[in-house]
């Protein structure tokens, strides 16, 4: 079939099987022209594994320190007839270069927040990985079943309080016009935090640590957002803020389990990045693009691959001091948040119109990372040729 994007507001219900193969190969180029990381981990675990930020930090882990690595996702399949999700094809591209540079990897397809996937990966370690040095968890759902009651939770992407009244961008009509969220209830607020919270990835250390599957000096890591005073209404502050910020306690609660192995909970705080998720949310498809431009402008822009990279290059596993804050996170928003980028997007933010919006944002950047994300737009890759729906490989 010949595979073109298609994109229902902020998904695209198509991927493309060699466009996403290129994406992961111009990421592990990326790693493997970096220094090798000295100190890096030799056995991971990555949750959420097949795209986002859980991607490059299987890439990093891999190729910049040669790890085995077990990565874990929920993705569709293809049919003869459907291409499959842009993950699916992601961890098939991985898992070819990585068994091509001599690289133990596995990647297991399920619903993460289960005890069977639980049980299904800690008996892979035993059976073939060994210790666990590093576990990356970098889930994002919009829905949980609670393994111990079976309850469906589903998030919100809410204001808390009160109405919250902005600007937004209609990435389709690529128009820019105001809107009016709702507020979240209690219940929608406990769900968010039920889904996006800490307690999964505590569950998760808890079962893996149980099982005796943690190396000694083991680390994990839970990826945030805070962003800045733009977007704080519906992230920081709203519901989403309220899952991040049980992340803090399932951190510390999480680094008490880990004393015995002498171990390390963090939360690190990264930058906006395009992402299935971070695309659905409303308001920061507008404020990536006014981010992106500003940031190109100054040459501090990071794409999702330079960013963790350089989390584990000076953070994780760098040789300097950890850059944490007062809830002891690991900070590498910095650049994004240091106040002449902020001050530039705050003073463009209220001037941003549909007319002007190519000439104030980069929305043509977000657009393309977005389309990139389903493999389209990749240099290179043939759109007009045939492709297999269930094969990275192209059609000879
Ligand atoms: P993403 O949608 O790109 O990736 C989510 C991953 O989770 C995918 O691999 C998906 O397969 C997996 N997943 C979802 N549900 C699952 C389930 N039930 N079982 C197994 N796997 C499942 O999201 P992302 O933007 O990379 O977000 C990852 C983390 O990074 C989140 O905690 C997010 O808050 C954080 N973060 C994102 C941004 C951003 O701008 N995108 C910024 C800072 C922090």
């Amino acid at each position: 079939m010949i595979v073109k994007p298609r994109v229902r507001g902020f998904i695209c219900t198509t991927a493309h099987p060699i466009g996403c193969a290129a994406n992961v190969a111009e990421q592990v180029r990326y790693v493997r022209e970096r220094p090798s990381l000295s100190k890096g981990p030799k056995n991971v675990l990555v949750i959420g594994a097949s795209g986002g930020y859980g991607l490059p930090s299987r890439i990093t882990a891999a190729f910049g320190s040669g790890a085995a690595t077990l990565g874990l996702s929920f993705e569709k399949p293809p049919t003869d007839t459907k291409t499959a999700s842009a993950g699916w094809y992601n961890n098939r591209a991985f898992d070819k270069l990585a068994a091509e540079a001599g690289l133990w990897a596995k990647t297991l397809d399920g619903d993460a927040f289960s005890d069977e996937m639980k049980a299904e990966t800690i008996d892979l370690i035993k059976r073939e990985m060994g210790p666990i040095d590093l576990v990356v968890y970098s889930l994002a759902s919009p829905v949980r079943k609670d393994p111990d009651t079976g309850e469906l939770y589903r998030s919100a992407i809410k204001p808390l309080g009160q109405t919250f009244h902005v600007k937004t961008l209609n990435v389709d009509k690529a128009e820019v016009h105001e809107v009016d969220l709702e507020p979240a209830n209690d219940e929608e607020t406990e769900a968010t935090v039920k889904v996006m919270g800490g307690e999964d990835w505590e569950r998760w250390m808890n079962a893996l640590a149980g099982a005796g599957v943690l190396a000694p000096g083991c680390r994990t890591v839970s990826y945030t957002y805070i962003g800045s005073e733009l977007t704080w209404p519906i992230y920081w502050h709203a519901t989403l803020g309220k899952a991040k910020e049980d992340l803090d306690r399932a951190a510390r609660a999480i680094g008490k389990r880990l004393v015995d192995v002498g171990g390390d909970a963090k939360v690190a705080v990264l930058k906006c990045v395009t992402t299935q998720s971070s695309a659905a949310i409303p308001v920061v498809p507008l404020y990536a693009s006014l981010l992106f431009k500003v940031m190109k402008e100054q040459g501090s822009h990071e794409t999702c691959m330079e960013h963790v990279q350089r989390l584990f290059e000076t953070q994780l596993y760098g040789d300097g001091e950890q850059r944490l804050d007062e809830e002891r996170r690991i900070r590498v928003d910095d650049r994004e948040l240091s106040d002449q980028v902020q001050d530039e997007v705050k003073q463009r933010w209220p001037r941003v119109t549909t007319e002007n919006l190519d000439e104030l944002t980069d929305f043509a950047g977000f657009r393309y990372d977005f389309l990139r994300i389903f493999g389209f737009g990749v240099p290179g890759v043939d759109y007009e040729a045939e492709v297999d729906p269930q094969s990275i490989e192209p059609l000879a």
